[in-house]
């Protein structure tokens, strides 16, 4: 058997002793005789599973009671209607516009409220998270995307929020998809916090909704659908109907290994170690270079393109570069089309060996094609 190192930045790689775990329990998990792909969601062996996931993630991000952690389906995506559906009531939002994701959201709020980009960085290419002091006005919530995963840059600081006429703080909402427990967060400067599990936490199939029990209203829309109702699933326990049940069980072997790996402290360390290496590479490289601005730098998704003014020249080597990668077990390390270049997606499970060895072959490439 020979494994690669695996880049994507989602579904991504996932801790190879949680597949190894898994495999073990594949056929008979626990002395039940069956996997637990085929337990029932309501049996007495599976409600451990989702309880344990619940309870290790409430620990690894010290959310308090006040907070329900809801286990959906959807998609983060889901979360772009979702949210402005339930959070609806004086009719507007405040969105910062950093990139695709947080576009999409944009776009999908729309369709409900009236929305006011309040900063954006679109002009230069999304390559860094503007400056934004304090958001005011009456708006039923603030948007940012903590983490953007396909421009490679991350908020190193949270915007104030102000204070709406009724005296309540404008609740802020943010999209940590591809930074979910990568390093420690506040939960309680947030209103909403959500996460397609398939970057940091587990397979496809779940996304980790965080939400202040207060901004789940009583009675949303009357159209809105039961399964878009936060309340349907937060007075359920995520289980109004079945949820993706084995995606769950891989999330909280994941926690767990987080966990046993110094948790949130634990994983900042090591992703600061591994995106430091790579990027103090990229500063003293005279191939390669990081098209980011320093202090708007992720530590999850690290674009890089190669110094060449030729574009014909430099797609050639782009498209070179990821065959090679690939032929070297590096895979997964081509860039998404709006920023070009390549992209390695370091989330916890990137081990720092993994990172030495892109690191060497990225050297190697580039005496080879300077
Ligand atoms: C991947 C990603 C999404 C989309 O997630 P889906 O679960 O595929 O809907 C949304 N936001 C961010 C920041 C992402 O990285």
């Amino acid at each position: 058997m020979s494994r690669v190192y695996n880049f994507s930045a989602g579904p991504s790689c996932l801790p190879e002793s949680v597949l190894q775990e898994a495999a073990q329990e594949m056929l008979d998990y626990k002395g039940t005789g069956q996997s637990v792909m085929e337990m029932s969601h309501r049996s007495k062996a599976y409600e451990p599973i989702i309880q344990d996931a619940e309870a290790r993630i409430r620990r690894l991000m010290n959310i308090p009671d006040s907070y329900a952690v809801l286990f959906l389906q959807g998609g983060a995506s889901t979360q772009f209607a979702m949210i402005p559906m339930n959070l609806k009531k004086l009719g507007k939002a405040a969105y910062i516009d950093t990139g695709v994701w947080s576009n999409k959201a944009i776009k999908e709020a729309k369709k409900y409220l009236s929305v006011d980009v309040v900063a954006s960085s679109r002009q230069e290419g999304y390559t860094f998270i503007p400056k934004v002091d304090k958001i005011e006005g009456e708006y039923d919530y603030a948007y940012i995307t903590l983490n953007n995963t396909i421009v490679g840059t991350k908020w190193s600081y949270l915007p104030e929020m102000g204070t709406r006429a009724d005296g309540t703080a404008i609740p802020l909402v943010a999209d940590v998809s591809s930074c979910i427990l990568s390093e420690p967060l506040d939960v309680t400067k947030f209103g909403i916090l959500f996460a397609g599990a398939q970057k940091n936490l587990a397979p496809a199939g779940v996304t980790v909704v965080i939400i202040r029990r207060d901004l789940i209203t009583e009675f949303p829309d009357p159209l809105t659908p039961t399964m878009l109702d936060y309340k349907t699933h937060a007075d359920s326990g995520s289980m109004y109907n079945t949820p993706p049940c084995y995606t769950i069980y891989i999330m909280g072997k994941v926690l767990a290994w987080i966990e046993a790996n110094g948790g949130a402290e634990g994983m900042k360390k090591r992703n600061e170690e591994k995106a430091h290496m790579l990027y103090d590479y990229l500063e003293k490289s005279t191939f390669y270079k990081s098209p980011v601005e320093k202090d708007s730098r992720s530590l999850m998704n690290i674009p890089f393109v190669i110094y060449e003014t030729d574009e014909e020249k430099e797609k050639e080597l782009n498209k070179k570069f990821v065959a090679e990668a690939a032929a070297a077990g590096l895979v997964n390390l081509a860039g998404h089309r709006l920023v070009g270049g390549m992209r390695a997606s370091l989330y916890n499970a990137m081990s720092l060996d993994g990172v030495k060895a892109l690191i060497a072959f990225m050297d190697k490439f580039a005496k080879e094609n300077a």
